[in-house]
């Protein structure tokens, strides 16, 4: 049997860091990544038999916990009856049907292999609509690794952004503008100025790749009634917070607080594929039948609706869909954020949690941050030995402090008590 360690050393021979994704390499907290062997429900087993009270969930996907039966058998069944065919299945269109369900802000769904690939597409899709270049983003806001994504802030508001990535040449992000989350004025100026040229914005409406923070509803409200005037696009980015904080996914919330808000083009990934790879993006008829083969706007994909994905998909769908699901993971979810903070204030911590549906996060700060800077603000020491004694104790946090986290719906309470324990423990030590 080998080790973490050896694993590690074997993997960095042969693959760059070792890994297949940067985060998945400890860099930001340090210490040896765990090679994980197993998992079963809440938890995982890396190689060395170490059990891990999992709070990562694949990054979102796992909502039911690992190893559902249902979703094995459907899978199982899938897998025998073909990998792969090159040709449509009854099947994508029983998994476009069932996402369109719960999203009424779109008539047709295209599915794609990763969040990336839908939000890369969403894009060209609404450039091609609208016939304009320019595109807003928020910083702290991930949409996957496209080149035109892959952009920081510029200096000021007028000026686009720079590239965050060697081999992103300046031209192609030069029509990416970077504001600031939450910031109603920044993107006024941005309209005010350039609102003619502005193909769409895009956002994650609960942002989970900058730790946990909402988009503010008069913020969303602002931005819904920006684009309406200047005849730009605005797209959610829901591959992480669709179907996970709530089954009409973020967007039902915001409907719920803007009467009748709609965002014009949706993009989901992570739980609509259970775990494989599979993303999507939606909007309406008119604007997706400016995809090819009907209309002008190429998009394409060897595996797209995989045969295998979208029966883990399906039947991922089917449960989640159940009575109750979410009211109850909300509620688990609300009580290990309650725990955490009753734990950290009896060990005078500054401290401050927030979720939606099975998704969370914390933050060593006395309040939640609104915008990027404010999450970073705080630098990393706490979080990063936090994460270590939390480790140390079975309890696999996302190894690094500008992620989110994730509860499923196999955390048992005893789940939830265990890891309140451990954080108690891991606080008195901090
Ligand atoms: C994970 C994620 C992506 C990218 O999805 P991949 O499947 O990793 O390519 C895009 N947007 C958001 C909001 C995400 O969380």
């Amino acid at each position: 049997m080998s080790t973490n360690t050896q694993l590690f050393e074997r993997a960095q021979r042969v693959i760059p860091g070792g890994v297949n994704s940067p985060v998945r390499a400890f860099r930001a907290v340090g210490g040896t990544p765990r090679f994980i062997q197993r998992a079963q429900g809440a938890y995982m087993w890396d190689a060395e038999g170490t059990r891990y009270i999992d709070y990562i969930g694949s990054w979102g996907p796992m909502i039911l916990g690992h190893g559902h039966p249902d979703v094995l058998e459907a899978v199982q069944k899938a897998a025998v009856d073909g990998f792969s065919f090159g040709a449509p299945t009854e099947r994508e269109v029983e998994l476009a049907e069932a996402i369109l369900a719960h999203v009424p802000s779109a008539e047709q769904v295209r599915l794609v292999s990763s969040g990336t690939e839908a939000g890369m597409s969403a894009i060209r899709l609404a450039r091609g609509v609208t016939g304009r270049s320019k595109l807003i983003k928020f910083e702290g806001c991930y949409h996957g690794h496209a080149d035109a994504l892959l952009v920081k802030a510029g200096s000021g508001l007028a000026t686009f952004g720079h590239p965050t990535s060697a081999g992103v040449p300046p031209e192609v992000v030069q029509h990416t503008l970077v504001l600031e989350y939450n910031n109603i004025e920044q993107i006024e100026q941005a309209f005010a100025t350039q609102g003619d040229e502005i193909a769409c914005v895009m956002i994650e409406p609960i942002a989970g790749n900058m730790n946990f923070v909402r988009a503010s509803v008069p913020f969303v409200k602002r931005i819904r009634e920006l684009c309406d005037q200047h005849g730009a696009l605005f797209v959610f980015d829901e591959v992480m917070s669709g179907f996970r904080v709530a089954l009409g996914s973020a967007q039902s919330l915001y409907a719920q607080a803007i009467p009748g808000f709609r965002p014009d083009i949706s993009v989901f990934g992570k739980v609509i594929g259970g775990g494989m790879p599979l993303a999507a993006f939606a909007s309406t008829r008119a604007i997706m039948s400016k995809l090819a083969p009907l209309g002008p706007v190429y998009q394409a994909g060897t595996l797209s609706g995989n045969p295998v994905a979208t029966a883990c998909g399906l039947t991922t769908l089917r449960l989640i869909g159940q009575p109750g699901f979410f009211d109850a993971l909300g509620e688990r979810t609300r009580s290990l954020m309650s725990g955490l903070d009753g734990a950290a204030q009896a060990a005078g911590i500054d401290f401050c949690t927030d979720s939606q549906g099975g998704m969370f996060g914390f933050f060593f700060a006395p309040e939640l941050p609104q915008h990027y800077q404010a999450v970073m603000a705080r630098g990393t020491d706490t979080f990063n030995r936090f994460f270590h004694l939390m480790l140390d104790q079975g309890v696999y946090l996302a190894p690094a402090m500008y992620e989110a986290g994730f509860v499923s719906a196999a955390h048992t309470e005893q789940d939830i008590a265990d890891t309140v324990a451990a954080a108690a423990n891991a606080f008195r030590q901090l």
